[in-house]
């Protein structure tokens, strides 16, 4: 059965938190819609996957379609993603596969797939809900590729990702699961010494400036980019401002002007989620005793996606409602408060492309000179370091929990950690043929043999 055989392979989603797909995949529905979309400015993974490895994107799509026993298999890209596009349709054609290209204006983030599935469909996902609850289940292009490899009997060892930012030479890569991060940015020749990184896109990203930090990454099956940038960039001054002094500004200089509602995605697709009113409120939150008025004021919050582009593009004062957001979501947790969910959003606006575009947005970041000067273009550079380090916990859920020991050998593919009976979790892999220099309850380390 499909789903097995991706439970097997130890698939999960390649572009997000990576949730494990054949849990996903346990479903029937109306529409699968593969995310081709690739929203965040610099990345190129998606679109190098769409490229090269077109027609066994097509050939899982169909597989995953028919198992879904959807009625609509759609991939859904930028319109101006012109290359991928024509790859797809050749693949489709020669395939004589039953999907549909759905063009995408470029916008961010036309990658949630929540925008995604309202885009595609007309409906907006419930509060808080999964696309399933419309009738839609969404895939990456990365996880349909890897969907690809374990229906023939692959299991997930490898990533692609691209380097680009601060370096000689934007590349793609691609490299053992588990390969130091540090040799990825070797490889793309690093013009400064000292660098903040972002593993991931600049709007979503984690934020890393400790060298130590960063020598102690590895590549994971959820990352998809890495984007090195001085440390002063003000990516990097924005993620290092304290909690503290977010609220303080938030208190003094927000101005009530709602451009940070009306441009929010989740408050276009109808769900209460008015960060202008959180940024009011937040003056008075530590006051606010009663469960009630909490939620009423604050439980908004919770719908917030945590995309970004509040505080990187909507505000005029720079101030950061998605910051003020995350507060205020652990505040609802710390106190057990559950704020009410719409179960039937409606759109405010029926078109949500146009306002935070892509080419706007990478200028407004101070990404401009990244995204003109990057051209990764077809060739990708496959790293084989002589170690990896493969953490047990590359997904959401359990972490999957070792089955061998320090000294063993292994070759690529071998079963290095298995999910727990019944839990959410994946397998982990061997990523390289090796011996397993150590093993704990977090991670392996294997150091290639011969
Ligand atoms: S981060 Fe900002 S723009 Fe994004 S969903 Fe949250 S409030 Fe809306
Ligand atoms: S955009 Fe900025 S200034 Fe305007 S309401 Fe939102 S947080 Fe306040």
């Amino acid at each position: 059965m499909l789903t097995d055989l991706i439970q097997q392979a130890g698939v999960v989603g390649a572009g997000g938190a990576g949730f494990p797909t054949h849990v996903k995949l346990n479903a029937k529905a109306e529409y699968f819609i593969l995310n081709a979309a690739e929203c965040e400015p610099l990345i190129e993974t998606d679109k190098y996957l769409c490229r090269q490895f077109a027609p066994e994107i097509v050939e899982a799509a169909v597989e995953i379609g028919a198992h879904l026993e959807a009625r609509h298999i759609v991939i859904a890209l930028k319109q101006k993603y012109r290359r991928e596009i024509e790859a797809l349709t050749r693949a489709i054609q020669e395939k004589h596969a039953p999907i549909a290209i759905f063009p995408m204006g470029s916008f961010y983030p036309a990658g949630d797939e929540q925008i995604m599935v309202q885009q595609v469909t007309g409906r907006s996902v419930p509060e808080r809900g999964i696309p399933l609850a419309v009738g839609a289940v969404v895939d990456n292009v990365g996880t349909v590729k890897n969907i690809y490899d374990a229906l023939h009997g692959e299991p997930v060892t490898e990533k692609f990702l691209s380097v680009t930012g601060e370096v000689a030479r934007p590349v793609m890569l691609q490299v053992p699961l588990g390969t130091p991060v540090l040799s990825c940015i070797q490889a793309a020749g690093p013009k400064l010494t000292e660098y903040a990184l972002i593993a991931g896109g600049p709007m979503m990203g984690k934020v890393y400036t400790d060298p130590a930090e960063i020598a102690a990454l590895s590549v994971t099956k959820t990352m998809g980019n890495l984007l090195l940038l001085p440390k002063g960039h003000h990516l990097a001054v924005q993620a290092a401002k304290p909690l503290k002094r977010i609220i303080r500004l938030a208190q003094s200089a927000c101005l009530q002007c709602r451009q940070c509602t009306d441009q929010c995605p989740r408050y276009r697709i109808g769900h209460d989620m008015q960060p202008h009113k959180m940024m009011r409120g937040i003056f008075w939150e530590p006051e606010v005793r009663d469960p009630e008025e909490y939620l009423r004021l604050f439980g908004g919050a919770a719908n917030c996606s945590e995309c970004g582009l509040c505080e990187m593009y909507a505000c005029p004062m720079g101030l950061s409602p998605r910051k003020v957001n995350q507060y205020l979501k652990g505040r609802l947790r710390e106190q057990g408060l559950d704020a009410p969910k719409n179960p039937s959003p409606q759109a405010r606006e029926a078109n949500l492309s146009g306002r935070a575009a892509t080419e706007r947005l990478e200028a407004r970041l101070g990404l401009r000179d990244y995204a003109l000067h990057h051209d990764a273009g077809d060739s990708c550079i496959l790293l084989q370091p002589e170690q990896v380090t493969l953490p047990f916990s590359q997904h959401i859920g359990k972490p999957a929990v070792p089955v061998k020991a320090a000294g063993e050998t292994v070759r690529r593919g071998e079963l290095l950690a298995a999910a727990p009976e019944g839990a959410l979790s994946a397998h982990i892999h061997a990523s390289i043929d090796g011996v397993i220099e150590r093993v704990d309850a977090q991670c392996a380390v294997i150091r290639r043999k011969g």
